[in-house]
């Protein structure tokens, strides 16, 4: 799914409406959605990513195999 240089992605699908908060890396980001129905949006910080996620009226989804919680 290309390269990254952000620490934090989220995934953002207004089709099955929800975002996926991951740490860049995460095996689980390719999963949460099929090709063409969602986009991937790279953050520098956490900071950075839960500003952006706070703003989106959608379901928020973080993900439990590479954030702890909402909180971490
Ligand atoms: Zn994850």
């Amino acid at each position: 799914m290309g390269t990254w240089t952000a620490n934090y992605v989220i995934y953002e699908n207004h089709v099955n409406k929800h975002i996926g908060i991951h740490k860049n890396g995460c095996s689980q980001i390719e999963k949460n959605g099929g090709t063409g129905i969602g986009k991937y949006i790279g953050f520098a910080s956490k900071n950075d990513a839960y500003e952006y996620a706070k703003n989106i009226d959608l379901p928020k989804n973080f993900c439990k195999f590479c954030i702890k919680n909402d909180k971490d």
